[in-house]
């Protein structure tokens, strides 16, 4: 399983794109392609990835906030200019459908019965597992003001976490178990604040949940910018967990 990080940042960070991650996978054979969240500075990352436009095969949405979803419209539409013509396929907590829908329709009204490929929807909501592309999707309710959904991915031993926004909950550490890797948003240093995560507090959560790789991403822009140094010892403090701090356009194999 290959993942790119075509984004690490928060909602508004001038210099970093939203939050989200290509994963591409080989599955008896085939090529299997799913996109985790698709914030409004996305496409165009996703675009110089140079797919074909037939290629993505499905996109989750962690939750309904613009950083990581409203990037949808320009992405359907793009497709549309380039003829894709098979379906797609939007993975997400209960509302995926309207929500992707009313988006599409506020950003180009009419254009739904235009796009010449048809949308189809998951619900993926806790307590099941979604079996779809060849890879197991499991949802676990993350800590954040917006109800958001923290996924665990796994294609046969291999697995993924990734928690969307969210202060990890009991539910998610859960979820996280054993995991390849554990991507997790750390919008804050260490101070235990409602409706978000922490370097401190995913450095502890990865090594509860034996994660083996530990991806600290969303991180608060002036944070970043003015700690960075901090934030990698604290990173490098851990023993018993690979911890990195991606940068766009980074790859990962697990
Ligand atoms: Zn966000
Ligand atoms: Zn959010």
């Amino acid at each position: 399983m290959e993942i790119t990080f075509l984004g690490v940042g928060e909602a508004f960070d001038e210099k970093i794109p939203n939050t989200s991650m290509l994963v591409r996978t080989e599955i008896e054979g085939k090529s299997v392609s799913v996109l985790l969240d698709c914030g409004y500075s996305v496409p165009p990352k996703l675009w110089q990835q140079g797919m074909q436009p037939d290629t993505l095969d499905g996109i989750w949405i962690s939750h309904f906030h613009a950083d990581h979803a409203f990037g949808l419209p320009a992405l359907l539409v793009r497709f549309w200019e380039e003829k894709r013509k098979k379906d797609l396929c939007f993975l997400g907590q209960k509302g995926i459908e309207s929500f992707v829908l009313k988006c599409l329709n506020l950003a180009y009204p009419k254009f739904h019965p235009r796009l010449g490929f048809s949308l189809r929807f998951e619900e993926v909501e806790p307590g099941d597992t979604l079996t779809t592309f060849g890879l197991s999707w499991t949802t676990a309710v993350n800590d954040h003001p917006q109800r958001d959904l923290a996924l665990r991915l796994a294609e046969k031993e291999k697995s993924l976490f990734y928690s969307g926004d969210g202060r990890p909950t009991s539910e998610t550490r859960s979820l996280a178990a054993g995991v390849d890797l554990l991507v997790h948003e750390a919008f804050h240093l260490s101070k235990d604040i409602p409706g978000h995560g922490t370097v401190a507090g995913c450095l502890e959560m990865a090594r509860d949940c034996k994660a083996k790789r530990l991806a600290l991403v969303h991180i608060q822009r002036d944070l970043r910018r003015e700690r960075f140094k901090e934030i990698r010892e604290l990173a490098r403090s851990v023993q018993d967990v690979e911890v990195i701090i991606p940068k766009p356009g980074d790859r990962i194999l697990i």
